[in-house]
């Protein structure tokens, strides 16, 4: 049996790729006259292409990678768990893994949250967050609460909902006829602050914002959603200090709920499980998905409080059941590499080895403001942003047709290192699991890679 692939040289993979491929977030016209990169197969933190060249996994497969590639734990929980059933439906029936994944995720997550509804993407989880939110407070008889108020600049995912309550104007502007409405509240993006403040002693001025805008739609508002802490794709804008606490105080005083977009900061990534920990928050939602499996298979999850399951109990015929389930939701394979996951989190003592990594990580990131074209650098844990300016002083950006993001990573390309940009900002979002050597070695590349590239 072995496999068509083995019949294709890396040659014709290219070609082929270009002939049937549409590649998300990709301008195709500038992918088709590029040197493209085909991955064969992971080792480690390292991703391997068809010509056999190593490359470090700098942004985690798109930060959902936490142990590497080719875990053994991961690999043979996923291959047991296939040897007994690939894929059973949730919808009037249960499985096993998906089971005891639940307990688990409620153990590790903050107290409040007890009921797991699964997905297959981050996107989804969040659609769910919001579908849930509206529908509990229909089911309260508070039939006007049908309002969502998010941060300016955030992102919750592509799906028309998700981007509903996103604000990435490059993303989400083209798109705003099909999008409900929603409210903004300003983002703490304290490098370019929305009121021309300064963090530290501007009061918390967004926070106050926040506040009136709940105050004015005080009996309309069905949830505040955000990413806690660090606001991922919108540019990793890390939140100051008691940012998220005064949320959770404010939605509660407003008496609406709070939904946290833990995608892309839990797992690890912000140095503690959940960002929520940090301040040991519990919001009303909670959703996951990215790390989850350790980055091997689809899977997301949405956590509530049993105030709001409670909300959805009645009889068969008063249809007050939870309308929404895709067909691959609660997969048995995902929940396997879930579990398995988690308990390389406790083997490994991923969390307390990050300590040491996210130390030298600070160190190593001042260095880059000697960069002449290093404007901001933002850094939570395992989550970093470099924000590149065209000029220091003045925070001029530089315009998209530099290309500047792009720049950067080819060249890092060219030294062994595969990252990614947000238009001007470099990301460096490795997996958990990197070792202290192959992390300098992504620092330094990184730091050669923008010196060259500016
Ligand atoms: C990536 C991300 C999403 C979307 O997740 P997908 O699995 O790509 O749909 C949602 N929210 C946040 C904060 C993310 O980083």
């Amino acid at each position: 049996m072995t496999s068509k692939l083995a019949l294709y040289n890396s040659a014709s993979l290219t070609d082929l790729d270009k002939k049937y491929l549409w590649h998300p977030f990709t301008q195709m016209k500038d992918w088709m006259k590029e040197d493209i990169l085909v991955i064969e197969r992971g080792e480690g933190v390292y991703l391997v292409d068809t010509e056999g060249r190593r490359y470090i996994d700098g942004v985690s497969s798109l930060w959902c990678n936490v142990h590497g590639h080719g875990v053994e734990e991961i690999d043979e929980a996923i291959k047991d768990q296939l040897a007994k059933v690939a894929h059973s439906t949730m919808l009037g029936l249960s499985n096993v893994p998906v089971i005891l994944l639940a307990q688990k995720l409620v153990e590790i997550t903050p107290p409040a949250l007890h009921k797991v509804f699964y997905s297959d993407s981050g996107s989804e989880s969040v659609e769910i967050a919001l579908k849930i939110a509206y529908q509990y407070w229909q089911h309260k008889g508070e039939r006007k609460r049908t309002k969502f108020i998010h941060l300016a600049e955030s992102y919750h995912g592509d799906t028309l909902g998700s981007v509903s309550v996103g604000g990435i104007e490059l993303f989400h502007d083209l798109f705003r006829p099909l999008l409900f409405e929603t409210i903004a509240a300003p983002t703490p993006y304290c490098y370019r602050c929305p009121f021309n403040l300064k963090r530290g002693d501007c009061g918390t001025k967004c926070l106050a914002e926040l506040e009136s805008i709940l105050k004015r739609h005080r009996d309309t508002v069905a949830a505040v959603v955000m990413e806690p802490m660090m606001q991922g794709a919108a540019g990793m804008i890390d939140q100051p200090a008691q940012f998220m606490s005064r949320a959770r105080e404010l939605t509660q005083s407003y008496g609406t709920l709070l939904i946290f977009d833990e995608v892309a900061t839990g797992f690890g990534r912000t140095g503690r499980m959940f960002a929520s920990d940090h301040e040991a928050i519990s919001p009303d939602i909670m959703c996951l998905a990215k790390g989850i499996t350790g980055g091997y298979l689809p899977m997301a999850a949405t956590l509530t409080t049993d105030e709001i399951f409670n909300a959805f109990l009645g009889e068969h015929h008063e249809f007050r059941a939870f309308f929404h389930g895709h067909t691959y939701t609660g997969n048995p394979l995902a929940a396997r590499a879930a579990l398995a996951n988690l308990e390389l989190f406790e083997k490994n003592h991923i969390i307390d080895s990050l300590r040491p990594k996210i130390g030298i990580l600070s160190n190593r990131l001042n260095d880059f403001y000697s960069l002449s074209r290093v404007g901001d650098i933002r850094h939570v844990g395992f989550m970093v942003g470099i924000e590149l300016v065209r000029d220091k002083k003045t925070k001029e950006p530089y315009s998209p047709k530099d290309k500047i993001g792009i720049r950067v990573i080819k060249r890092a390309r060219e030294k062994g290192v595969i990252i990614r940009p947000l238009g001007n900002i470099i990301v460096l979002m490795p997996p958990l699991a990197i070792d202290e050597k192959t992390l300098e070695r992504l620092i330094d590349v990184t730091y050669e890679s923008i010196k060259e590239a500016t």
